[in-house]
């Protein structure tokens, strides 16, 4: 029997006006990739840099999640405490300033609201993009994850970011994102079609071991490629195991299944796209021969606020694990050097490169 193609809306994505097909044939391909399928990476690369949580208010409840805080106990960063990471991020030699959000804040948070207008702003986007300026003075170039996104919201930071992100984490739905605001594939789906048509380039990934399945994380896997291949802009997917906190006690994924899942990875996404495993969360020494290039961002100065249990490896660790793989390793920028061109970059992010300060002489020495 000649498999159907999933319909386009097995996503959900067409609510929000992006069409994605992904073949069930492609689908079964994938999930035959075994870790000898897939090559070691011949280098490794990583990024330093500082992690700004410039709010943890977050309209939805994710069951694994301990980065938001409920209404009444979130915080928004000030900007004397955006400046301040920044520039300590900058004396030790960081290129990457890392904003992390909750998903946009809903009614529920009017003291985020009270706050962010004291500070002259009607939306954590507006505020978002006087952060990233003060990055930029300091030496930083921003990298924003602000979850979901509409097409108005990225447009408006777009520009001072030289890349942006969101987890797409997986196109099934789960009880780990269940409850009464639940996040939905679809729109995180149309989030990442939304950077391509900004061409900002791009970072995204799966988060596995959520009650999501081996077919549900293929399926992940080339809804991203699928909009890679239509837009170009994927510098880099992470694979992430869901790990143990307070509010998740159901366990991490074992490592046959990040050994597959990692080589599926590598398999779906075309060679330049990176796949890159955060060293404090998985077990990367085991994963290097699944086809990981990139460590990912670590930071010299400011926790994993995401995960605060699992503290970033020391840069020597990071030496260690190329030394073990027999690979070099280097440091990157937030964006990836296939993407720093007259196509990719805004003027702004392009003159941040260009300029004759010791920032921009930081970041050129990356790309040389
Ligand atoms: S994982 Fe993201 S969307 Fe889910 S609760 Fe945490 S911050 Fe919010």
């Amino acid at each position: 029997m000649i498999p159907t193609p999933y319909r386009t809306d097995v996503f959900g994505a067409d609510a929000y006006g992006v069409e994605l097909t992904v073949d069930s044939a492609d689908t079964e391909r994938l999930l035959a990739v075994e870790p000898s399928d897939v090559a070691a990476a011949p280098e490794l690369t990583f990024a330093r840099n500082v992690f700004i949580p410039l709010t943890t208010a977050c309209r939805y409840t994710c069951t694994y999640c301990t980065y938001y805080d409920p209404p009444g106990s979130a915080t928004l960063l000030s900007p004397e405490e955006i400046e301040e990471i920044c520039e300590r991020g900058a004396e030790a030699g960081c290129t990457e300033a890392l904003f992390t959000f909750g998903d946009d804040p809903d009614g529920r948070y009017t003291e985020i609201y009270d706050q962010l207008e004291e500070l002259g702003h009607d939306s954590i986007h507006s505020y978002l993009r006087e952060a990233c300026e003060i990055a930029l003075e300091c030496g930083l170039l921003p990298h924003s994850n602000p979850g979901d996104q509409t097409h108005e919201q990225m447009e408006l930071v777009a520009d001072l970011n030289a890349s942006m992100g969101v987890m797409l984490e997986t196109t099934a739905d789960v009880q780990a994102h269940g409850g009464p605001r639940s996040k939905d594939a679809g729109q995180r789906i149309a989030t990442i079609a939304t950077a391509g048509e900004l061409d900002v380039p791009f970072t995204t990934g799966i988060l596995v071991g959520i009650g999501e399945t081996a077919r549900d994380r293929a399926e992940s896997l080339l809804a991203i490629a699928a909009l890679h291949e239509r837009y170009d802009h994927i510098q880099e997917i992470i694979v992430q195991p869901v790990v143990s906190n307070e509010r998740w006690q159901d366990g991490s994924p074992d490592l046959e299944t990040m050994r597959r899942t990692t080589a599926m990875a590598r398999t779906a996404l075309p060679d330049d796209v990176s796949i890159q495993s955060p060293p404090n969360l998985a077990p990367v020494a085991e994963l290097l021969d699944c086809g990981i290039d990139d460590l990912g961002g670590v930071s010299p100065v400011t926790d994993d606020h995401i995960n605060p249990e699992y503290a970033w490896p020391a840069l020597r660790e990071l030496e260690d694990i190329a030394e073990t793989a027999g690979v070099p390793l280097s440091e990157r920028l937030p964006i990836y050097e296939e993407y720093v061109s007259d196509e990719w970059l805004s003027p702004r992010i392009e003159a941040a490169i260009d300029a004759d300060d010791e920032a921009g002489r930081r970041y050129r020495a990356l790309l040389d």
